[in-house]
């Protein structure tokens, strides 16, 4: 865990959305920092109904160069969309 807001930690919420249109919004539930990357537990903002899914961000990919990480969007890939994909700004995934 790095920093924690002091006053007014009113649980702004993380909202990642896809590519496609109308952008699905995966709402970020938690992340757990593990030896070989991080996982995220993301829900469907818009269905919380739907079980969240957890989304494994290997070490790999936070050690390449660049400001987002990049990840298939499980809601597209659901019905068919593999080339969507949602950004995850690596200072989320310290
Ligand atoms: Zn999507």
């Amino acid at each position: 865990m790095s920093s924690i807001s002091p006053a007014n930690a009113s649980a702004e919420e993380t909202i990642y959305t896809c590519s496609f249109e109308p952008p699905h919004r995966l709402k970020l539930e938690s992340k757990t920092l593990t030896p070989r990357g991080t996982v995220l537990r993301l829900s469907d903002a818009d269905h919380p109904e739907i079980p969240p899914r957890h989304v494994f961000v290997t070490g790999a990919e936070l050690k390449m160069g660049y400001e987002n990480v990049y990840k298939a969007c499980f809601l597209c890939v659901d019905r068919g969309r593999k080339e969507k994909a949602f950004a995850v700004p690596k200072s989320d995934l310290e």
